[in-house]
């Protein structure tokens, strides 16, 4: 939040002020996702699998590279938090900081979720959004957003100063745990930042804080994702609902989400191979150093 300023103002803050915003990353130079391919896949899918996500809770659920899952709003307006890790190595999960970096606050068909370093591929690609025609509205607000983290129960406790144990980021928690047998306390340092699927935020225009709105989803509403690598997915369905008043609490009207998985067509996509991990060397500057040269470490999966 903006204070009152201390200092003064330099005689030339106009001039300071008036610089040309530049975008800090060119979405020219990104890998091609080849929309125009996915969109002729997309006109073959069949449907695999279903996976219904209670209310205040998560379900993980895995997608083969070179397959499709859609997450659908179903019996009322909800909003899901979505993880994605590479499923044979749960430690290259979904980059939210970068995919905002490179993409944008919110996201949209053609935008793709980014993995952390040393990574740096693509996990999934957004193939179809039938919320695309909310654009951003008049209060900078829109949908599907990288720029909140999840609800939790750290934050809770700090600013309402008791537990609630249906947040998001307990909800990922659990279900991630239950799909590897991790414990809990191994399961929760892989979950991350997640992507705010159907919920509508943006930044007040006063003191630029985070804001959310009422979410615009209707059941029968969709995100449809592509599998760029084999994926492990997990979304909670967050008590907040559809997060037009609070989360963190048993408060607010909640409904289930469903994930649909899809086969394309093989043969349409039989030339298509999954991203490779990002070429750095990573050797960072230090040269000849060998024990920092060796390609990203596979942790466990
Ligand atoms: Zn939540």
């Amino acid at each position: 939040m903006k204070r009152t300023p201390e200092y003064p103002t330099p005689a030339d803050a106009a001039a300071r002020q008036a610089r040309t915003p530049v975008v800090a990353y060119s979405d020219t130079t990104l890998p091609d996702p080849d929309l125009a391919l996915l969109q002729r896949a997309r006109d073959t899918l069949t449907r695999q699998q279903s996976v219904l996500v209670p209310p205040r809770e998560a379900r993980t659920f895995r997608v083969p590279a070179g397959a499709f899952f859609r997450i659908i709003s179903v019996e009322g307006p909800q909003v899901g938090d979505l993880n994605l890790w590479a499923a044979d190595n749960l430690q290259e999960h979904f980059y939210s900081g970068k995919t905002r970096a490179l993409h944008g606050t919110h996201l949209s068909t053609g935008d793709r979720l980014w993995s952390r370093f040393p990574c740096l591929r693509p996990l999934a690609t957004i193939t179809a959004d039938t919320l695309d025609w909310y654009g951003f509205d008049a209060d900078g607000g829109s949908v599907h957003d990288v720029i909140g983290t999840r609800c939790d129960p750290y934050t809770q406790r700090l600013l309402a100063g008791h537990d609630y144990h249906h947040c998001c980021h307990s909800n990922l928690t659990r279900a991630l745990a239950a799909e590897t047998g991790l414990s809990l306390h191994e399961a929760e340092p892989l979950v991350h930042d997640v992507l705010n699927v159907f919920m509508c935020t943006g930044f007040t225009r006063d003191t630029h804080q985070y804001f959310m709105k009422a979410s615009p989803v209707r059941p029968g509403d969709y995100l449809e994702f592509f599998a760029e690598v084999d994926l492990l997915g997990g979304l909670s369905a967050c008590p907040g609902g559809d997060c037009g008043s609070e989360h963190s609490s048993d408060t607010a009207a909640c409904f289930p989400l469903q994930i649909d998985i899809y086969q394309p067509d093989p043969a349409l996509l039989a030339q298509r191979q999954p991203p490779p991990v990002s070429a750095y060397d990573r050797t960072h500057g230090r040269f000849g150093d060998q024990s920092a040269s060796a390609s990203p470490s596979r942790g466990r999966g």
